[in-house]
């Protein structure tokens, strides 16, 4: 199984970026297209695939005073 996801439309990497809602303060992983979020973006909420990601990746930084 291949690790890498490509936009299909650039055809670029798509960008995982774990990420922290500013209303819950829940953290979700955010997929996008690092050219434009138009062409590809996506969000994952399941508890189980968002904490093995921020283990992976590391915690997002915290959102407040953005
Ligand atoms: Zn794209």
């Amino acid at each position: 199984m291949s690790k890498s996801l490509d936009c299909p439309l650039c055809d670029q990497a798509i960008e995982i970026q774990p990420s922290k809602s500013t209303k819950s303060g829940k953290y979700f992983i955010q997929l996008k297209c690092p050219v434009d979020a138009r062409h590809f973006r996506g969000f994952i909420h399941d508890k189980a695939f968002v904490d093995a990601v921020i283990l992976h990746y590391g915690a997002p930084a915290d959102p407040q005073g953005k």
